[in-house]
């Protein structure tokens, strides 16, 4: 196979001429030189340079950008279930049933801690499908590690069946 060398292959450059190449490499990544004149600085609007909105502001532009303004925005394809899981609301009971719980699993009784790590969550008693009044309310909580969880008829999709058969049967 038959290879251009480069000119200076194998020879050694000096310092100076490394050091020139570097300028030069570093004025073309930077654009280092291409300077606007006093005239064209002054012309330039200053914008948010250095500036910072007010809370206000901030508020008003993320209003405008959220829900149907939005342009991920699929018609409210988001389920009322995300929805409420992703809910500050639902952190917050969450928080509240496992503090009265004691971070422990009320079936297994096992807890994080001395080596072993348990994953909890929250279950809700009465399901979340069917009484939507109840998914706030601390008692209708208990503390499961997931293993226990998973063995509840209403985990995960588990209550979308359920759902599903329920509607299926109103239909009939
Ligand atoms: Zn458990």
């Amino acid at each position: 196979m038959f290879v251009i060398k480069h000119p200076l292959f194998g020879l050694k450059r000096s310092e100076e001429f490394k050091n020139h190449c570097r300028i030069a490499a570093h004025k073309r990544t930077k654009r280092i030189g291409y300077y606007f004149s006093t005239l064209a600085r002054k012309n330039q609007v200053p914008g948010m340079q250095g500036k910072k909105h007010t809370l206000k502001t901030i508020k008003k532009m993320s209003q405008c950008k959220k829900g149907s303004k939005n342009p991920f925005w699929r018609g409210g394809v988001s389920k009322e279930r995300d929805r409420y899981y992703s809910s500050y609301k639902y952190r917050i009971w969450r928080e509240k049933v496992f503090t009265r719980d004691n971070w422990t699993c009320q079936k297994c009784n096992t807890r994080n801690g001395n080596g072993v790590e348990v994953y909890l969550q929250a279950h809700h008693i009465k399901p979340f499908y069917k009484f939507k009044e109840l998914v706030y309310i601390v008692s209708n909580g208990i503390t499961l590690c997931k293993k226990c969880h998973s063995l509840t008829d209403t985990y995960g999709g588990k209550a979308n069946s359920h759902f599903a058969e329920e509607a299926r049967n109103v239909a009939d």
